[in-house]
Formats: C-alpha cells, sequence, structure tokens
C-alpha cells in the first residue's frame, strides 16, 4: 500500500469513515521527496531508535520502520489506532501509543526501549508536528532535557523563522533563545502546501536540531534559565526590569540585583538579549 498516496489516503477515508480534524492538524504528506527529505535530515541509522510525533495514517513511520531499529508512534486521535494497525501490519518494529504527546514522558520510553534491547543506537524524534502546539512540544522536548540525539521536525514556516532568529529581530523570542542555547538548528527543506491533503494555508519547513556540546555559557539550572526566558519575553514592549518583575514573580529590588550582578543594564528589552546574556541573569537568578 502506497500510503503517500492521495487515492490511498481517500480509500482510507472512505473504508473508516474518518473525517480528518482541523483543530488536530490532520494534513497527511503525499510526497515522497518530502518523505525522504526529513529521514536524510534526520540521519536515521539501522540500530537506531525513533519516537515519531502525531504518525497519522502512517506515512512517515512506515518509512522509518524500514530504516531504524525501533519506532515509538504517539498519536493522540483515537480513530486513527484500528487504522496505524492496519496501514503498519507488516511491521514487528513499531509501538503505537494512543497519547498526548505533551502528557507523554518520552525519557521514560527511551529508557524502556533500551533496556528491553530493542535498539542499540541514537535516538531520533522525528514529525510532522501538529501545528496548533509546536511551540509546547518543542518546549517540553528541551525544558525535560529529552535524551535524544536529534529532533527533526516539520512546522509552520513562520515558526521555523523564529526558531533562527537572530537577537534584535521582531521575531526572536523565547523559543528562539530556548532553541539555540540548547541546539544547532539547520533548515532541511521548505515544503509547500501542495505536498499535504487536505491542503494546508500555510507554508512548512523542516527544521532539523542538534544538541550542542559546547553551550554558550554553562547553566546552574536549565529550568531556571526557561522561566527567566519565558519571563523576559511575556511582555515584549517592557524593559527586562518590569517584564522579569511582573511575569517572573519577583520583587523589583530583586530583579534589579540579579541584572546588576549579570552587568545587564535593567532598561534593555528581552529582544536584544543575546542566548548567553539570558544564561547569565539565569545563573544570578538561580543563585538568589
Ligand atoms: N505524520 C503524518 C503525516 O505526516 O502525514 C500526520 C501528520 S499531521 C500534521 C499531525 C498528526 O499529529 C495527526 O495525526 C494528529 O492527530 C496528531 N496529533 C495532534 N495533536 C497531537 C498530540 N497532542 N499528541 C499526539 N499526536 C497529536
Amino acid at each position: 500500500m502506497d500510503l503517500s498516496s492521495p487515492g490511498t489516503v481517500k480509500s482510507i477515508r472512505e473504508k473508516y469513515g474518518l473525517q480528518l480534524s482541523k483543530s488536530l492538524g490532520q494534513n497527511f504528506i503525499t510526497d515522497r521527496n518530502i518523505l525522504e527529505k526529513i529521514i536524510e535530515g534526520a540521519c536515521v541509522e539501522d540500530g537506531d531508535m525513533v519516537i515519531e510525533i502525531g504518525p497519522g495514517i502512517g506515512v512517515l513511520t512506515a518509512e522509518l520502520a524500514e530504516r531504524a531499529a525501533f519506532v515509538t508512534a504517539v498519536e493522540i486521535d483515537g480513530r486513527l489506532i484500528p487504522i496505524l494497525k492496519e496501514t503498519l501490519s507488516e511491521y514487528d518494529n513499531i509501538r503505537i501509543i494512543n497519547q498526548d504527546i505533551l502528557k507523554t514522558d518520552l525519557g521514560q520510553i527511551i529508557e524502556e526501549s533500551r533496556q528491553a534491547g530493542r535498539f542499540t543506537g541514537k535516538v531520533h524524534i522525528i514529525g510532522n508536528l501538529p501545528y496548533y502546539i509546536t511551540t509546547p512540544i518543542i518546549m517540553k522536548l528541551l525544558e525535560e532535557q529529552v535524551p535524544a540525539d536529534s529532533i527533526t521536525v516539520m512546522m509552520q514556516k513562520e515558526v521555523a523563522d523564529r526558531i533562527k532568529s537572530a537577537p534584535g529581530s521582531r521575531t526572536y523570542g523565547a523559543i528562539s533563545v530556548a532553541v539555540q542555547y540548547f541546539c544547532r538548528v539547520t533548515k532541511v527543506t521548505d515544503v509547500p502546501k501542495e505536498a499535504f491533503v487536505p491542503r494546508p494555508k500555510v507554508e512548512s519547513t523542516v527544521l532539523n536540531l542538534e544538541p550542542l556540546d559546547a553551550k554558550a555559557i554553562e547553566l546552574k539550572d536549565e529550568k531556571v534559565f526557561m522561566r527567566c526566558i519565558k519571563a523576559g519575553f511575556a511582555q515584549r514592549r517592557k524593559t527586562l526590569l518590569n517584564s522579569l518583575a511582573s511575569a517572573g514573580g519577583m520583587d523589583k529590588d530583586k530583579v534589579k540585583r540579579i541584572l546588576a550582578a549579570a552587568g545587564i543594564d535593567p532598561g534593555r528589552r528581552a529582544e536584544t538579549l543575546t542566548v548567553e546574556e539570558f544564561g547569565r541573569i539565569a545563573n544570578e537568578t538561580a543563585d538568589e
């Protein structure tokens, strides 16, 4: 069964009476070139494990199972589970979990699979993401420090642009700082609307994120760092002093002390700060 053919998608929908859910971002890939590019971008090899976010009807899952030792696919929509069981029936190296990715303990899944001897190589997180929760998914992967060797995900082009933005840019935000602190960001490919059924309203981009060995600054506490960047950007127009005080829940004297110790002018705005400067603020906050 060629799962990337629009005809197959249509016949599966008819057979199962499946109405695709817009709110769950159900736009399925129907372009083999894009599937190839995602897999190449992720550098999946023989002994590796893949966690796929949102398998849909399994078009990418099947290709991943051809290359990797083991694939765990996490899909929230229970209606797709019997379909996936049928479309992926020829593979014995796929586990499907009917769960919300945001509530899934990925570290535990990886550890269990390693201990069960399901794979011996690297761990890749791959997905054509549901666009309504792209940012929460990426923040979760970073916040929980999921032990993955690479993350290769398709998202709305605007979000990819934000992730790659530099300080001073209008699109530079909490997600840019978080991703750029932990990862090297590489664009794999842009994807036109025509590569999906049904067609989404927006253009897409696949990014590859690889954990950096040498970070811009060593952090005392990653969670404090994430809290600081979220608070800093919570109200972009405000000065750092005001946004860290109001969104960060700290009194202004304390924020002034932290910024002075970090050598940052309290009148600056979050969008002007480098990743390293946010790291300094986080380390001083952790010390307070
Ligand atoms: N991988 C398939 C493809 O490329 O054709 C489907 C991708 S589609 C853009 C996104 C998929 O994520 C859908 O199958 C949708 O049901 C699923 N999804 C949406 N929200 C989810 C969540 N919170 N957790 C897990 N899967 C989710």
